[in-house]
Order: C-alpha cells, then sequence, then structure tokens
C-alpha cells in the first residue's frame, strides 16, 4: 500500500490567536517529526481547537509562522496545505456511498478512474470497510462513520492528519476499540497526526508526546511516561491522575522536601518546579489514589478520614474517605475497609509532590 507521503518536521514558531483582545492561544512553540502522533491534551477552553484551526488554516494566527520542511505553509489557504481533517461529526455526503465519500478529494483532483479505485480500495481496506463501501453513510454505525472520515482523509496521502475529538460522539466501548484503530492506521499508513482530546486516557494511550495546554499556554510537553512520573505544574498532575489535589500553607521546606499543612492534613513531599518555595507559601499538593494508603503501625499519617465510598476492584479496594473538615481523600486499600471505619490515611513523601507556582484556583476548571 502506497504511504502518507512523508513529512521531516513540521514546525511552530511563536504561533498565537486573539479573539478580540483576549489571547486564547499564547505564543506556542512546537516542532513534530515525521510520523509522531501528537496528542493537544486540555480541559475545555484550554485552545486546543484554536491551535488545530489555526495549523488547518481555518484560522489566521495573529502572531508566529508554521513550516513544514522549511516551507512556510501559515500563509497558505487551507486546501494548499494538504492536511487530512478529521472531525467530531463526521461531516460525511449523506447522498453519496461510502465509496464515493472516500473518492470525492480524488475526483475533485481529477486522479484517473483507476488509481481512484485502487487507492479507495488501498484505504476502505486499511479501516476494515471494504465490504461497506456500497452504503451509504446513514447505514453505518457511529464508529464505522468515522473509520469512513478517516479514509476520506486519509486517502489524499496527506503529510498531516488533525483530528479533533474524533471519538467523542461514540459510546465507551467504541471509543475504546476506535482509539486502538486510530493508532494501527496511524502506523500501518505511516501518517503524521495531531490529535486534540479533553480525555487523558485517550491522549496517553494513543500519542507519542503529548501537549498539555492550560488557559491558552503549554503546561508542558513530554512523552506519557515523561508526564506521568514528572508532572510539571498542579495542573498537568491533575490530567495525569493525581485525583488528591490538597491546597495547603507550607510549614517547612527542607532541600528538595517541604510539609505542608492546614484543615488537619499535614503532608511531607516532594518540590517540584523551578520556584524554590518558602515556609507561609501557598502550596497544591498532589498525590495518586494509588500512593495514598492506609497507614501501617506507628507510621505517621497525614490526615485522619471516614471511609465513605468502598469500591471493590480485584485485588484492591478503591476508597473515598472524608477529613473532618471535608477534604475528600481517593485512597487504595489492600486490607479490608468498610464504609464508615475510622482511617489513619499515609504516603511516602516521594510520592507526594508538592506545586507552588501554579494558579491554583485554576484547578477546578
Ligand atoms: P473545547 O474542548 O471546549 O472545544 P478548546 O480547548 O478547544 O475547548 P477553544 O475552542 O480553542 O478551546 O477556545 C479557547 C478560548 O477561546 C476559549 O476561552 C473560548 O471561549 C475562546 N474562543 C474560541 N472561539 C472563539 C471565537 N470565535 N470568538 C471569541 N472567543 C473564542
Amino acid at each position: 500500500m502506497r504511504k502518507a507521503s512523508q513529512l521531516g518536521e513540521l514546525r511552530l514558531s511563536g504561533v498565537s490567536r486573539a479573539y478580540g483582545g483576549h489571547l486564547a492561544l499564547h505564543p506556542l512553540d512546537l516542532t513534530i517529526r515525521g510520523g509522531e502522533f501528537v496528542a493537544l491534551l486540555g480541559p475545555s477552553g484550554c485552545g486546543k481547537t484554536t491551535a488545530l484551526n489555526c495549523l488547518a488554516g481555518l484560522l489566521p494566527l495573529t502572531s508566529g509562522e508554521i513550516t513544514m520542511d522549511g516551507r512556510r505553509v501559515d500563509t497558505l489557504a487551507p486546501e494548499k496545505r494538504g492536511f487530512g481533517m478529521v472531525f467530531q461529526n463526521y461531516a460525511l455526503f449523506p447522498h453519496l456511498t461510502v465509496r464515493a465519500n472516500v473518492a470525492f478529494g480524488l475526483k475533485m483532483r481529477r486522479v484517473s478512474k483507476a488509481e481512484t479505485r485502487r487507492r479507495v480500495d488501498d484505504v476502505l481496506d486499511l479501516v476494515r470497510l471494504r465490504e461497506h463501501a456500497h452504503k451509504h453513510p446513514g447505514q453505518l454505525s457511529g464508529g464505522q462513520q468515522q473509520r469512513v472520515s478517516i479514509a476520506r482523509a486519509i486517502v489524499m496521502e496527506p503529510p498531516l492528519v488533525l483530528m479533533d475529538e474524533p471519538l467523542s460522539n461514540l459510546d465507551a466501548a467504541l471509543r475504546l476499540s476506535m482509539r486502538s484503530e486510530i493508532r494501527r492506521i496511524h502506523q500501518e499508513f505511516g501518517l503524521t497526526t495531531i490529535y486534540v482530546t479533553h480525555d487523558q486516557e485517550e491522549a496517553l494511550s494513543l500519542a507519542d508526546r503529548l501537549v498539555v495546554l492550560h488557559a491558552g499556554q503549554v503546561s508542558q510537553i513530554g512523552t506519557p511516561a515523561e508526564l506521568y512520573e514528572h508532572p510539571a505544574d498542579a495542573h498537568v498532575a491533575a490530567f495525569m491522575g493525581y485525583r488528591n489535589l490538597l491546597t495547603l500553607d507550607l510549614t517547612a521546606v527542607e532541600a528538595a522536601e517541604a510539609v505542608a499543612e492546614g484543615r488537619g492534613l499535614k503532608v511531607r513531599g516532594t518540590v517540584v518546579g523551578g520556584v524554590r518555595p518558602r515556609p507561609g507559601d501557598t502550596a497544591t499538593v498532589a498525590i495518586r489514589p494509588e500512593d495514598l494508603r492506609v497507614a501501617e503501625g506507628d507510621e505517621q499519617p497525614i490526615a485522619e478520614a471516614t471511609a465513605e465510598i468502598v469500591e471493590y476492584h480485584g485485588r484492591v479496594l478503591h476508597v473515598e474517605a472524608v477529613t473532618a473538615h471535608g477534604d475528600r481523600l481517593h485512597l487504595r486499600s489492600a486490607g479490608t475497609v468498610r464504609p464508615g471505619d475510622a482511617l489513619r490515611v499515609a504516603v511516602d513523601a516521594e510520592r507526594a509532590l508538592v506545586f507552588t507556582d501554579a494558579d491554583t484556583a485554576a484547578l477546578d476548571d
């Protein structure tokens, strides 16, 4: 099978976009290598779609430039960029068959009938829809329709495919299977893909690299493992499964560790970020549920709390406990815990991350 036309490198330099006076996307620098799968991840309103639309040429840039293998592309009209686009609402032509939908772009480009047939067959095989080629979109499931829209984008052999929340209209089971389909198609066709999502699981499972955006600014760029192990700020931590986010005051700072206290909680954690905190600073302490546990023996707990919700998940229990001051803690327990039990909750200092440089008030966005 022919593959997507190979892209060496796509470079965004200082790309920004303002609506009126409001900067929805702060200057963004990003280099994407050919064959990479990059996810733009962040909560609603963080600027993901704005960034994607700037790339696609649907929105003019307020500043900056975009180059593809050194060639300027932000000055080109969308159709001249030749990027593939896959949207949440499949945007198929309802009156055309699957084959005609996929062939549409080739027809517009006056590609010969024989070549069109061959290329359409190839991509329909790739998305496993060859036997549905004669049907109309209305006769297909949501997942199948989304595969048609992917086929339609990649049949053009684009140097870059842009996907905007392509799975959000599908039910949970279909999302999972389409996720692995998208990854497989990306690899088999040798695509370079930029994928917008607010779903961190989707981003972590699909992407080679993630760009986490918050309020129009990049919080962090890195591989899933880098972000998961070393979140740069509390916003990234929140996205990477640190469900326990406690806003506390620092009472002591010693080398790489700090002690944060408040509302009956006292946590020793590891300081993250370039700014050296001082006692009295407000901090966000981030802890993953799997690192928070019932204290053993005379171990120093971070808090006492009452188990409220206990869910059985195979070998471990997922427990939600509430402190006397109303802080909600998510933890795991290998031993028996029942709703109403009084728990002493503990964490290892290297597993509690202390962030002081994030705008913590915005964490509830
Ligand atoms: P979502 O996941 O909800 O689509 P997003 O991360 O894609 O969110 P954008 O759609 O890029 O976010 O929006 C970023 C910011 O720009 C938001 O504050 C939004 O309100 C604002 N915005 C987006 N489009 C416009 C517009 N046409 N005019 C004015 N403001 C806009």
